[in-house]
């Protein structure tokens, strides 16, 4: 027994992306910052890059299948080292890290491929690493009925490591629990725990 549930992010569904309005917007950028458009080597490079933003922003949708608890579990699901890359809104520069996703079951559990395709799917748009945390941790409590949630993301931003501060190697950490997770001390402890990568981030 399965069941696909509707989720709310899905609503807000960004408008098709237009390639051929890209790829003119890509060119008039590239000959206002200098760049000769007629040169041979470049001929491909706006077509290229508005390909490449379109493929960042692609967003797959998501059927949240979840299942009966039936075994009764009572502890944590945890899920570390889920790979994302996103572009950051305010440069639309690439930011990309890992996200670790702990959810405490209530009636049901979610199918755990689902998590990873969750992240996917919300990294697939222009973002801040703060909402994409919390949407992440909305998706989870809204979808699942689970009585604790938490969301770890750890991230390098373009933005910040090859402009602006130049501050290279910086890893900005996000972090939200909600529910029981967060009442909790010792739900929040053992996420803390199991999400650890103190020694691993390098
Ligand atoms: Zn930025």
């Amino acid at each position: 027994l399965s069941d696909v549930c509707d989720v709310p992010e899905q609503a807000e569904k960004p408008a098709p992306i237009d390639l051929d309005a890209a790829e003119r917007a890509v060119s008039d950028l590239m000959k206002a910052l200098g760049m000769d458009v007629g040169n041979a080597a470049l001929a491909e490079t706006p077509r290229r890059l508005a390909k490449a933003y379109a493929e960042l922003l692609a967003q797959q949708d998501v059927a949240m299948t979840t299942f009966p608890n039936e075994s009764r579990y009572d502890g944590l699901v945890v899920v570390n080292g889920i790979w994302f890359r996103s572009i950051c809104e305010h440069h639309l520069l690439p930011f990309a890290g890992a996200v670790s996703v702990g959810y405490l079951p209530g009636d049901e559990i979610i199918g755990l491929s689902k998590l990873a395709r969750i992240v996917a799917n919300v990294a697939a748009r222009p973002q801040v690493q703060e909402r994409l945390t919390n949407q992440i941790a909305d998706w989870i409590e809204h979808t699942v009925g689970a009585r604790g949630v938490g969301v770890v993301v750890r991230a390098t931003h373009s933005c910040m490591t090859l402009r602006g501060a130049r501050a290279v190697g910086a890893t900005t950490v996000t972090s939200v629990v909600r529910q029981r997770m967060r009442t909790e001390d010792r739900y929040y402890a053992e996420f803390v725990r199991l999400t650890d990568q103190s020694g691993h981030d390098r």
